[in-house]
């Protein structure tokens, strides 16, 4: 059992966490990189324990996965009980019954209430890889539609799909073909402003697939309908509804990516529910499994089940240990209404954000949803220049203060709250007045 406190016990990081740094960098693959090379011993709850005894607030989950807190005690129990019948058979050799109940509560769960199907991964790009396949598959089109800053994976097919070139994409094409990229409904940087971006956005949309790829030539058009990895850019009302609407009417697949912003994390269970956009497919991955690699891809039976057998699938995918965490951490999801302590922790966030915005003069956006909150950061709030040096000194100052925080966006300018859900006030307090702390610092 871990207090929930923060602690700083040495520097961050410490001696023992340099040691272990510098045997990593002897033997760890240079590209695989680290934000905060504090080596983990234990974490609970909110707080992240290192070797050399610090202990500090986590306002990451992992990257939205720990959403129902690390060491939760039904995931353990559900896990263990689980390691002790067995780890693997291979669903598609000798199947089991926690596949199907994942698959029964996906069902549940996802948007809409007609009859769905649901497919088993390991990781997120592996869900949307095969959320591209389901589709191409089902239509017989080729051609997939994405979205300035849109962040999808980092296999071949993901990388091609993701917007972001440094570091994603760099170096690693020639990539999959058939691939087209509209423009993103960005309120804070459409040209013409907020208002402009939700009167033209949808219509400037449908215009470039059109014109570009033509809808009888499109399978799918892919979205989170709260961009992630891009900087959690929210469309304005009505955009993801009248998208859905627009690729039905053309009988294009519409897949909401919900790999970061499903499973309670913005204050739904899942982003699409916010204005009742039921996806043909979504896929989830992160917050599903309490920390396990567990994704799925979910959706339209007639769509799913339009896959000869054996067409989809894998060694891994749906282990029955990542399964039993799942259904442990969707039974804590719904026993403990994370998706209502989402929104709490929106309604304290959010007002301290808006304070440090006017004292400080340097945040041009507050944005997000639930516990998926965002600020970018500029040096100039009329001309909205990005300031990645800021977002990085404030990151940094963070860092040292003991507070796990995490950038993002497609300037690096991006500052992202990911708390797990499962944190309490006193610590989400804190970590704001860290925050605080380290923007006077920086500036
Ligand atoms: C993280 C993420 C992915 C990729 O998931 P991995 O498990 O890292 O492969 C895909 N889409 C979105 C929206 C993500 O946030």
């Amino acid at each position: 059992m871990i207090e929930q406190q923060r602690i700083l016990a040495t520097a961050i990081p410490g001696p023992a966490s340099t040691e272990l740094h510098q045997r990593k960098l002897a033997t760890v693959a240079s590209g695989v990189g680290t934000g905060l090379p504090v080596y983990v011993e234990a974490a609970e709850g909110g707080i992240v324990r290192d070797v050399d005894g610090n202990q500090l607030i986590d306002f990451g989950s992992g990257i939205a996965v720990t959403s129902v807190g690390n060491r939760n005690q039904r995931v353990i129990d559900a896990v263990t009980a689980q390691i002790n019948d067995f780890t693997h058979t291979c669903f598609m050799v000798t199947p089991y019954e926690e596949y199907v109940a994942v698959c029964e509560e996906l069902a549940d769960v996802t948007p809409g209430d007609h009859e769905k199907r649901s497919a088993l991964f390991n990781s997120g790009a592996e869900a949307v890889e095969n959320a591209v396949k389901i589709a191409r598959s089902a239509t017989g089109r080729p051609a997939v539609v994405t979205f300035e800053h849109a962040y999808h994976g980092r296999t071949n097919l993901t990388m091609a799909l993701t917007a972001k070139n440094m570091p994603y994409k760099q170096g690693f094409g020639p990539f999959a073909g058939e691939i087209y990229r509209a423009p993103m409904a960005y309120p804070y940087r459409w040209p013409g402003g907020p208002q402009a971006c939700a009167d033209e956005a949808l219509s400037t949309v449908i215009d470039t697939v059109h014109a570009q790829v033509g809808e009888g030539n499109t399978a799918a058009v892919i979205l989170e309908p709260i961009q992630g990895e891009g900087g959690f850019i929210v469309p304005p009302p009505g955009f993801v509804a009248g998208l859905a609407d627009w690729c039905r009417e053309h009988g294009i697949v519409f897949i909401a990516d919900e790999i970061q912003s499903g499973f309670c994390r913005t204050g739904d269970w899942f982003a699409s529910d916010h204005e009742g956009v039921v996806p043909d497919l979504i896929t989830t991955a992160k917050g599903i499994a309490g920390g396990m690699p567990l994704a799925a891809v979910t959706g339209r039976a007639d769509l799913m089940d339009a896959v000869h057998a054996g067409g989809l699938g894998g060694t891994y995918g749906g282990n029955p240990v990542a399964c039993a965490a799942g259904l442990a951490s969707i039974e804590t999801m719904r026993e403990d209404d994370l998706a209502g302590r989402a929104r709490e922790i929106e309604a304290l966030v959010v007002p301290r954000l808006r304070a440090l915005a006017e004292r400080t003069g340097v945040i041009g956006d507050i944005r997000g949803r639930g516990a998926m909150l965002a600020i970018e950061l500029v040096s100039d709030l009329e001309a909205k220049t990005p300031d990645a040096a800021l977002a990085a000194a404030v990151n940094a100052g963070c860092h040292s203060r003991g507070l796990i925080t995490l950038t993002c966006g497609t300037y690096g300018n991006v500052f992202r709250f990911l708390p797990p859900l499962t944190i309490g006030d006193e610590l989400l307090t804190e970590g704001l007045d860290i925050l605080e702390e380290a923007f006077d610092a920086a500036l």
